[in-house]
């Protein structure tokens, strides 16, 4: 899978979607998963927890919660047509984003399912929610910074973890990374063919979401979709990694003397149906 692939809109083979709670991804990333699942792409979700957390209910208890998100995001993977769904079970509101077990955890996962393309969310994005002007969920940039660490080096090189060697788990090169949940994103997918899906998903996840969740994000995705010429989009920050290093000249460096801020070129936002 190259990323001219990816541009002339074939999906890749295999997806990989990290992530800190059951629905995060469903609330990211769902109609577009549910679409590459559509036209054959293998797509695995793997959750750093399972939201244990996540209760305002007086009775209710930490592992009863996170036993009944497991199953609402295996109900929603089902809706989206995953292939597979691995629960790590690390701590709700507690993930670390320089963990090295973590990290080597997700490595695993990266090595076992080989994704051509992960999906992780944004560790930049610090004020994301409520449109900017709220905290994003420490868990959220810890997923993404330990996510990041995970594709690019430790999935990469035989020598870390060399106890995943000894699994049988080799070194994998994921060739695109897609950020979700961030503020600059420059990759639209046209979601308009699983929009319904995407719905469906997020109704699953009764313990989190009112009966009327799936039209807030659908109404989002139709905000999003006018911007870029669709009827409903999902949009994402993508890190191409199997591009050939050119060594950047001296007066092409960011810290170049005398270099002007926003004169960079910039590439255009890529769209597709
Ligand atoms: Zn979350």
């Amino acid at each position: 899978m190259t990323v001219s692939s990816i541009e002339k809109g074939i999906p890749p083979k295999r997806a990989m979607v990290v992530f800190a709670h059951p629905d995060d991804a469903d609330v990211a990333v769902s109609g577009t998963v549910a679409k590459w699942a559509k036209a054959g792409c293998e797509v695995t979700y793997v959750l750093l927890t399972s939201g244990d957390k996540g209760s305002d209910n007086p009775r209710m208890i930490s592992p009863r919660i996170a036993k009944i998100r497991e199953a609402e995001q295996k109900a929603a993977g089902k809706i989206l047509g995953l292939k597979n769904v691995v629960f790590l079970r690390y701590k709700d509101a507690e993930l670390l984003p320089f963990d090295l077990k973590m990290r080597h955890d997700i490595v695993a996962e990266i090595r076992r399912y080989k994704p051509d393309a992960l999906f992780c969310q944004d560790p930049t994005n610090r004020h994301g929610a409520g449109g900017g002007r709220g905290i994003n969920h420490p868990d959220h940039i810890a997923a993404g910074e330990a996510s990041l660490a995970a594709v690019f080096p430790s999935a990469r090189d035989r020598l870390t973890f060399p106890d995943l060697l000894v699994q049988g788990l080799k070194p994998h090169k994921v060739s695109n990374v897609f950020l979700m949940m961030t503020r600059d994103p420059d990759y639209f997918e046209d979601i308009s063919s699983t929009i319904d899906l995407k719905v469906q998903a997020l109704k699953a996840h009764k313990s989190q979401f009112g009966e009327n969740a799936g039209e807030r994000w659908k109404q989002m995705a139709e905000n999003l979709g006018k911007q870029h010429d669709m009827k409903y989009a999902e949009g994402f920050r993508w890190i191409k990694l199997d591009r050939p290093f050119i060594q950047p000249s001296a007066a092409d460096s960011p810290y170049a003397v005398g270099k002007k801020q926003g004169t960079e070129k910039k590439e255009p936002a890529l769209a597709r149906r």
